[in-house]
């Protein structure tokens, strides 16, 4: 995104991806009211939303046998008052198939950074692995948006602070039948947490554990996780079989924490390398936009006049650091307070309360419907279009 916001405004622009795609493993697919609002103040949400992708208006739970309406998107005041459920790959293809239309733009796939380039102590450019062999990238500026396990974060030698998380979780698929049931997401039965994504015609699931409970697991065989998820979400049992075996399954390690500085000369974190977000509300993926943009607001004209000093690049960090900080803060409390209580066996004693009030009265689900869908200080595109 910022690479397609700075050619946008006649930045030179590389972009390094070691896959040879965008598939990967998963990792959400949720795309926000926030970031669905950018893509319209660039001009591109018919383009968009002409890609395949479900529409989520509503964020809904099963507690127990109890079904509950936890957020309501229909009212806020935006473009796309709703979820847009579309693979990241997806995603990943509209955004680079609007940044080709900037000569800018330079993207290489298969194309591993492997080491910082320095020179006094400034961040010059990055050594790259391609398919032709290795080479080396000069750049006024580095960005390493290589996600939690930032390689570029730990070469700068910046200090991550760990906030920690209670669980990991089992990513799988599952059949859809006609006739199941469309607006739940989360299921919590039996001291488990389950939850449900709809993609169309199959389900995409994701199991909480307990951290570092996965050996376990599959010590007690595929069979016994089999029988739990058909405990957890009933109209799932008749297909759990699917299952064949841990093949099926993989194990995603939640990790949350955040960068002490984002920047070193010469260099820039944002998205997960910056802050890697908990899976709690599906927010990561657009907290790392709603960077990019920001990023882009304040980089593109220094980056144009060739000014990029450590100044400038700490602004990117003081600019989103307190919806880092907000948005990290309730993340861990729903860990603790939630999914951690549950996973330990006891019952969650914040959500009931909560969750019955909303339940309850309407109009109280706009206010998690505003902290997920927009999030905390939402970004607006400032940046020039050299095409317009
Ligand atoms: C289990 C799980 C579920 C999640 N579910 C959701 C969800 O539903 N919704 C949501 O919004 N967020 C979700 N998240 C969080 C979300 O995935 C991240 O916050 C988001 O993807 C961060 O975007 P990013 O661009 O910073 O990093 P990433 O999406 O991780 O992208 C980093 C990119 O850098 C590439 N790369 C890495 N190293 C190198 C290298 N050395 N050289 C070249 N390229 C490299 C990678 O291949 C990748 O393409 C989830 C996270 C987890 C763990």
């Amino acid at each position: 995104m910022l690479g397609t916001l700075l050619a946008r405004a006649g930045v030179d622009v590389l972009v390094l991806e070691k896959h040879r795609d965008f598939l990967r493993d998963f990792r959400g697919d949720t795309v926000h009211p926030s970031t669905m609002e950018v893509i319209h103040e660039l001009g591109w949400l018919d383009a968009f939303l002409a890609r395949p992708h479900q529409e989520l208006r509503q964020l809904a739970g099963r507690i127990g046998d109890e079904h509950v309406t936890l957020a309501d998107f229909s009212h806020l005041p935006v473009a796309c008052p709703f979820i847009a459920m579309m693979p990241q790959w997806d995603f990943l293809d509209f955004l680079v198939s609007q940044a080709r239309r900037y000569p800018g733009f330079h993207l290489l796939m298969n194309a591993e950074v492997t080491d910082l380039i320095e020179d006094h102590g400034r961040v010059t450019g990055v050594a790259v692995q391609t398919a032709d062999g290795p080479s080396n990238v000069e750049a006024a500026l580095v960005v390493a948006a290589d996600g939690r396990g930032s390689m570029l974060r730990d070469k700068a030698g910046l200090e991550v602070i760990d906030l920690g998380a209670p669980m990991d979780v089992l990513w799988m698929r599952l059949p859809k039948h006609a006739g199941d049931p469309s607006d739940v997401l989360g299921n919590i039965r039996n001291g488990h947490i389950f939850v449900t994504i709809d993609r169309g015609d199959y389900w995409q699931c994701g199991f909480v554990i307990a951290k570092g409970g996965y050996d376990e697991l599959r010590q007690e065989g595929i069979e016994s996780l089999r029988q739990t998820i058909a405990g957890i979400v009933p109209f799932l049992a008749d297909r759990v079989a699917e299952l064949r075996d841990w093949d099926a399954i993989r194990l995603l390690r939640v990790e949350v924490n955040r960068l002490r500085e984002w920047a070193r000369d010469g260099l820039l974190c944002i998205g997960d390398a910056a802050h890697a977000m908990s899976p709690v509300g599906g927010v990561g993926i657009n907290l790392a936009i709603q960077d990019a943009v920001a990023a882009a607001n304040i980089l593109a004209q220094p980056l144009r006049d060739g000014r990029v000093d450590l100044p400038v690049l700490r602004r990117v960090q003081a600019r989103r650091q307190f919806a880092t900080r907000a948005t990290q803060r309730l993340q861990v409390l729903l860990q603790e307070r939630v999914i951690g209580r549950t996973l330990r066996g006891g019952s969650p004693t914040a959500l009931p309360l909560v969750a019955r009030l909303l339940n309850q009265h309407p109009v109280l689900r706009r206010l998690p419907a505003r902290m997920v869908g927009m999030g905390f200080r939402p970004e607006h595109v400032e940046t020039p279009d050299i095409l317009a």
